[in-house]
């Protein structure tokens, strides 16, 4: 079976590949199984070097990936090129991280405890589309600095910088079977990563729903699951914030990647005094979002991921919305910046549309307002935005979401922990605490008897 790669901007082919089935994934597997002696023991030194110069490598060729990105994403040059760069700065951090993962003493009658960070094997890493470098390169970095060998899935829509990577990884002298890219279907290569009995955790990142999949597939050989899942996060906008720099930055928050993230700050709740003002400053900044050609360094949204995805996004709008922007016409799975006035009991404010459209929701006072950003089943990221530091404080603590920040929008950086509450589920990447997802931790006894 072939599997044709499309730019979701021109809808012209970029590639064809060959997809795996179960046999592939399973030789994937197993060479994975015969690199993993050598490569846990090779000297922790030597390991972050590797790591060290596939980092080097990707900034060498940052262009190129981001180019790659760009090209099979539809996103946005720029932003593409500063994936490419976290994507070195993770491979630099965890590189750094190699010998810093340490174990302990703890005290004990007849003799000494000591605790050691083991790798677990081989690790199956399943990510989807919006990100695909990035997110892959989450994983891998905790992922082959504590030991572990891989086998990576990147989504079918979006396989050619993980099959890039793969290359820079060689080149960088890491050895062959460590990193492993299968291109296939979720349903036929992720499900036999998922019951593999020779893979030891599933680090996935994409839908609740798959994630439901991947959890109950793992049951069966009490695999190791990290899952990180969808998200309604909120933008909790309250009257004493600076409303001008709050609106101004409102539209990155879910318009960023065509709001195909994780992290998309699609509800945007408003304290109910400060709405009119601040509903017509969000317009105004949404009016001026650059949407357009990917490969222009002006442009700030690309397309939609594909001509499924944009009805799927399409259906989530009935009537007329606040504000509808534009798009470029002619070829191009596109959909314009929206905005809907609604309620936290609306559709759209409910389930994750994972496109440009966010739902501006009043609220009357901050009680209400940690009400409304908790009343979701999800549990990702959002937003405070207030010049009240005890309120941030008191706000920052009561809303149930993994990831926070006051008055900025940014989730991710490479030294501190991202992940879920609830249905956006658990296990941490990034910083330190993601190198605890891809060890398991041995406690040795010694006596000092006889
Ligand atoms: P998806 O769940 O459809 O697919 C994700 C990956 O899982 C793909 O590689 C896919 O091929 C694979 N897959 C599909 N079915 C599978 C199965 N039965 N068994 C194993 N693997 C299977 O998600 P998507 O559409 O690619 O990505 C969008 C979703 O990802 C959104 O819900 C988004 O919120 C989520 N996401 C979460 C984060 C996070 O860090 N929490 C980051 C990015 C995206």
């Amino acid at each position: 079976m072939t599997l044709t790669v499309i730019n979701p901007a021109t809808e012209a082919p970029l590639a064809e590949l060959e997809q795996a089935g179960v046999e592939e994934t399973d030789a994937a597997v197993l060479r994975a199984k015969s690199a993993f002696p050598a490569w846990r023991a090779v000297a922790p030194a030597d390991r972050a070097r590797l790591l060290r110069r596939l980092a080097t490598l990707v900034e060498e060729h940052c262009e190129e990936l981001a180019r790659i990105e760009s090209r099979n994403v539809g996103k946005p040059i720029g932003g593409a090129r500063g994936e490419v760069g976290m994507v070195a700065q993770v491979f630099h951090f965890y590189a750094g991280a190699v010998d810093k993962h340490y174990g302990e003493t703890i005290p004990v009658a007849g003799g000494e405890a000591f605790t050691f960070r083991e790798p677990l094997g081989v690790v199956g890493l399943i990510v989807p589309w919006n990100f695909p470098l990035n997110i892959a390169s989450w994983k891998l970095g905790p992922a082959l600095a504590t030991g572990n060998t891989v086998v990576l899935k990147p989504a079918e829509l979006t396989p050619l910088s993980a099959l890039r990577l793969a290359e820079l990884a060689l080149e960088a002298g890491i050895p062959e079977g460590v990193l492993n890219v299968v291109v296939g279907k979720g349903s036929i290569v992720g499900t036999r990563l998922v019951e593999h009995p020779d893979v030891a955790k599933i680090g996935f990142t994409g839908s609740t729903e798959v994630g439901r999949l991947v959890m109950s597939g793992a049951a069966g050989t009490i695999k190791r699951v990290t899952l990180e899942l969808g998200g309604k996060s909120g933008n909790v906008v309250f009257a004493d914030a600076d409303l001008e720099r709050a609106a101004a930055a409102a539209p990155y928050a879910v318009f960023d990647n065509a709001g195909q993230d994780c992290c998309a700050r699609s509800r945007i709740l408003v304290e109910r005094s400060a709405y009119d003002r601040f509903a017509e400053l969000l317009i105004d900044a949404t009016e001026a979002l650059k949407v357009g050609d990917p490969e222009d360094d002006a442009t700030e949204m690309g397309p939609l991921i594909s001509a499924a995805h944009r009805e799927t996004v399409a259906g989530f709008v009935d009537g007329e919305p606040l504000y509808r922007g534009q798009t470029p016409a002619g070829k191009g799975f596109w959909y314009p910046p929206t905005l809907v006035a609604a309620t936290n009991d609306d559709r759209i404010a409910r389930e994750e549309v994972f496109g440009p459209v966010a739902a501006l929701i009043p609220f009357a006072d901050e009680a209400e307002a940690v009400r409304l950003a908790n009343d979701t089943p999800y549990g990702l990221s959002g937003s405070i935005w207030t010049r009240n530091g005890a309120r941030a404080l008191r706000v920052a603590r009561a809303i149930d979401t993994g990831v926070l920040s006051v008055n900025s929008n940014s989730s991710v950086r490479v030294t501190t922990p991202f992940g879920g509450f609830k249905q956006s589920g658990f296990g941490r990447e990034l910083g330190m605490h993601a190198l605890d997802g891809y060890s398991e931790v041995k406690s040795v006894f010694f006596s000092t008897e006889g």
